[in-house]
């Protein structure tokens, strides 16, 4: 499926977004790596949840690949596409006794985005029990193994250079399924106070933890909780989200990260690095705001 100047704020997390000149929506691998091949320059995103769109739009190609959610069982093994969310993944594993995706219960991201992002919560990881994963690499499809992911905090090769994730491969461990539900369950009940849920539009964490400390804990040390922007604030329960109140635009998102990350480096000398991605390229400021604030542009990516 193929969509023209499409509004994406509905499909973003954080419920911003403007227009994008092209949308595609594949529903195979094979659908998607063949548009990678006729569309170069196209940005390849899950989710949504945690890339920020610019409310100005994007005049470029994005490759949503969110329909695309098969799923292969095979022992203690999966192969699932890039598109499935995490949540369906670890219920589909709960229900045949497999552990190691429990973590992935109780936030919204893709396969693709969670390997991109080595996502985690709860001493668990993506990479933790990934054996490989079925890479486009610009020209072909190749199948890289988990050492040649480069997985490190919030980082794998895919932001290093161009390569998009098609399925990735795991080994899970045999487990029994009430206490794997009880594990979610409680990764679940933790959730809960720790990060806003999704009926308050956010994008997760927007700054990633310093070496030994946690972004949260020095913005709430600064007064972070009482800062808003336009129609975005802080969240009352943990300094590291930022809320839309229904109208928040992506000029207001950075204009207060601004303002957080200025006063958190004004009074410990520790210049936060954003967790949160950003898309956009209409607007000159935001694209300056990006550049200070260390933001990774999409745009000027793969
Ligand atoms: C309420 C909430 C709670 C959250 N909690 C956590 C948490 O506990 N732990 C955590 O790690 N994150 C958390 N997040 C952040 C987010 O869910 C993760 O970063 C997730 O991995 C992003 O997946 P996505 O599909 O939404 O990625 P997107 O936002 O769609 O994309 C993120 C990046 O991944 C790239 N990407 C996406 N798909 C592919 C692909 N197929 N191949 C190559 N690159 C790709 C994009 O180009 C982009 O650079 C939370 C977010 C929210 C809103």
């Amino acid at each position: 499926m193929l969509e023209n100047n499409f509004n994406i704020k509905s499909l973003t997390s954080f419920k911003i977004g403007g227009k994008v000149r092209k949308v595609y929506f594949p529903t195979s691998v094979d659908e998607f790596a063949e548009i990678l091949k006729t569309e170069p320059d196209a940005k390849v995103f899950g989710n949504l949840s945690n890339t920020l769109v610019s409310s100005d739009g994007y005049d470029g190609v994005v490759i949503l690949t969110t329909k695309m959610c098969n799923v292969d069982f095979s022992g203690t093994r999966v192969v699932a596409d890039c598109g499935i969310k995490g949540p369906k993944l670890a219920q589909l594993a709960a229900a045949k006794g497999l552990s190691g995706f429990e973590f992935m219960i109780g936030f919204p991201g893709s396969l693709g985005g969670n390997v991109c992002m080595n996502a985690s919560a709860n001493n668990q990881c993506i990479s933790d029990k990934l054996v490989s994963v079925l890479c486009f690499d610009g020209s072909e499809v190749k199948k890289y193994t988990k050492a040649q992911m480069n997985f490190a905090y919030r980082h794998s090769v895919c932001m290093d250079k161009k390569l998009i994730v098609l399925s990735a491969e795991f080994e899970l461990e045999k487990a029994d399924i009430s206490v794997i539900n009880e594990k979610m369950d409680m990764n679940l009940k933790f959730r809960k106070g720790h990060q806003p849920s999704l009926a308050l539009p956010n994008c997760g964490s927007v700054f990633k933890n310093p070496e030994g400390d946690s972004a949260g804990r020095l913005l709430d040390s600064v007064g972070a909780k009482s800062m808003a922007f336009g129609g975005v604030h802080v969240w009352e329960n943990h300094a590291n989200f930022i809320i839309n109140d229904n109208d928040g635009t992506s000029l207001d998102v950075l204009l207060l990260m601004d303002k957080m990350s200025s006063v958190v480096e004004a009074e410990y000398g520790i210049k936060l690095i954003p967790e949160v991605r950003y898309l956009g390229g209409n607007n000159k400021i935001e694209e300056e705001l990006c550049e200070k604030l260390l933001i990774e542009s999409i745009k000027n990516l793969k």
